[in-house]
């Protein structure tokens, strides 16, 4: 019989506050690299102006700590416990939000969350919003998402005809992108979920805009129509910023998961270029 671990929920609160304050300052090296990159191949003068602007702005938050942009996004946490922890010292989802608030607080990051019909501000940008999945082991693996609304509102669910099938799918997800032009703040990465039901669909496609940039799919069916849907994206010639030039998107990432025989959910999530994720395991 496996033993098991005591978690305080105090390590996971301070570790959040760590991931959201970090998150803010510092880009993930994937997403700035992939980002050298698409300036490495432009053509497009005002284009390489836009991405060395970007990079000014990355190096000064870096150094400085200053948030990377204005909107300073909601915390979305993908929670991955292992089913040998036992937390223990309080409430695993009041440990998330003490430390979103802190952090939140201390940094003077932009509390974004508010009531969807008067759109009051809430003031401590919660609740935050997790997905938790339980895992083999006795660890826990926590990634912080700070997604902006920009980006975020750039996102759709669309439950596909079944015959629809693989080109259905390429189609919608380049038309959708295309439609979102400057937007999502490009250059971007495009998650899609594919199958599973309405809800999981979502998440798989938000989940998938967090792999390593521009690392392909293990299935080379996914990997295939990442590449197809990158390239058509970029021939859209949007650009960074959306001011004209090759990259609109850095990466597609797909996910997919079986579905009813009847049903064929896709799901599209963008990440902005800032892209600000961090994780940890405890
Ligand atoms: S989409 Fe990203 S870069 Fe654009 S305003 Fe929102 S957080 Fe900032």
């Amino acid at each position: 019989m496996s033993e098991i671990r005591n978690v305080s929920v105090k390590d996971v609160e301070e570790a959040i506050y760590k991931l959201a304050l970090d998150a803010a300052y510092h880009i993930p090296e994937d997403v700035l690299e992939a980002e050298k990159k698409a300036y490495a191949k432009e053509k497009s003068e005002v284009a390489k102006q836009v991405l060395d602007t970007i990079f000014q702005n990355i190096e000064v938050s870096s150094k400085e700590e200053f948030p990377l942009c204005q909107d300073t996004g909601l915390g979305i946490i993908f929670l991955e416990v292992g089913q040998d922890v036992h937390f223990v010292d309080g409430y695993i989802v009041d440990a998330i939000n003490n430390g979103v608030e802190r952090a939140y607080k201390d940094g003077y990051l932009r509390k974004s969350s508010c009531n969807p019909l008067t759109r009051q501000n809430y003031g401590n940008n919660l609740p935050a919003i997790v997905h938790t999945f339980v895992v083999p082991g006795d660890k826990v693996k926590i990634i912080f998402d700070a997604k902006g609304g920009g980006s975020e509102s750039m996102s759709k669910v669309q439950m596909m005809k079944p015959a629809d099938g693989r080109e259905g799918i390429v189609q919608t997800v380049v038309d959708w992108m295309i439609q979102a032009g400057p937007n999502p703040c490009p250059p971007t990465i495009v998650g899609v979920g594919i199958g599973a039901d309405f809800e999981r669909s979502a998440v798989m496609a938000k989940h998938a805009t967090l792999r390593k940039v521009g690392e392909p799919s293990p299935d080379p069916v996914l990997a295939d129509m990442e590449q197809e849907i990158l390239t058509k994206i970029n021939n859209s010639g949007i650009g960074p910023a959306g001011l004209g030039g090759l990259t609109t998107a850095l990466a597609v990432h797909i996910e997919m998961e079986p579905c009813h025989i009847a049903t064929l959910p896709l799901a599209i999530n963008t990440a902005c270029h800032v892209n600000r994720h961090k994780e940890i395991e405890l």
